[in-house]
């Protein structure tokens, strides 16, 4: 799956949301999380994502690696 990463903190931008095919985007107060099970990998939203985001997870930067289970879990929560 996709997962989002620092970059997407306090960014007010939701197009990710709005190309998602699948709906897996989940908002919370100041960040969004993709849903890991729901996502299908189509890369839609890595492009219009204007603070870049969005990673697949095999080529998420190492620093932001806890991303993975954040979103997952926020995901979930939201
Ligand atoms: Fe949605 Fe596709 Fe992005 Fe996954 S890769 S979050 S399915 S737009």
């Amino acid at each position: 799956p996709y997962v989002v990463a620092e970059p997407c903190i306090n960014c007010k931008y939701t197009d990710c949301v709005e190309v998602c095919p699948v709906d897996c985007f989940y908002e919370g107060p100041n960040f969004l999380a993709i849903q890991p099970d729901e996502c299908i990998d189509c890369n839609a939203c890595v492009p219009v994502c204007p603070v870049e985001a969005i990673y697949p997870e095999d080529q998420l930067p190492e620093e932001w690696e806890h991303y993975t289970q954040w979103n997952e879990y926020l995901a979930n929560q939201w």
